[in-house]
């Protein structure tokens, strides 16, 4: 068993609040402050219990949720282009980041200017210009979308329960 496992929070309405960790999910269910709404597979067996680990859990009271602005991180990024390479397409963890317009051409380290990229298509870009290096981005880079489950998605490839409870990811 795992109590670092990831438990997805539902508000009182049922859309999702935020993701916690098993440990403190048992603990909001034990103090009559959340009830289990979906169970995780796993069983958490004691010397003289057992019950179900939760994967998600609902909020008895309303949580007002808080607007978040998301801070501009190299694994944020790499969740942006969704862990694919701007330039070939190659979905790797071997990611790098490139500044489009390179920075020693003032290239700014910004949402709009840096992309994934697999080391093979930073390398051959080097310092050039995607235009200069007659490499085409797939996709113009931009802040994340202003979409409150945007920061649940990536949760949802190893937590296949959950997605019915997040809206659906837009297709680009
Ligand atoms: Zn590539």
């Amino acid at each position: 068993m795992n109590l670092k496992s990831d438990v997805l929070v539902l508000n009182s309405n049922f859309l999702p609040l935020n993701v916690t960790k098993v440990r403190r999910s048992m603990m909001l269910i034990i103090n009559g402050k959340a009830e289990l709404i979906e169970p995780k597979e796993e069983i958490i067996h004691t010397s003289t219990d057992s019950f179900a680990m939760p994967s998600i859990i609902r909020l008895f009271a309303y949580i007002k949720p808080f607007n978040r602005t998301i801070k501009m991180t190299r694994s944020e990024l790499f969740t942006r282009d969704e862990q694919r390479c701007q330039y070939c397409g190659v979905v790797t963890k071997d990611l790098t980041l490139d500044h489009v317009l390179p920075r020693s051409r003032g290239g700014l380290y910004i949402w709009e200017n840096i992309v994934s990229a697999c080391i093979k298509c930073n390398h051959k870009k080097a310092g050039r210009t995607p235009k200069e290096a007659s490499m085409r981005l797939l996709t113009k880079p931009s802040t994340p979308p202003h979409d409150p489950y945007y920061p649940f998605y990536r949760f949802l490839d190893n937590n296949k329960e959950w997605i019915q409870w997040v809206p659906a990811k837009r297709v680009r």
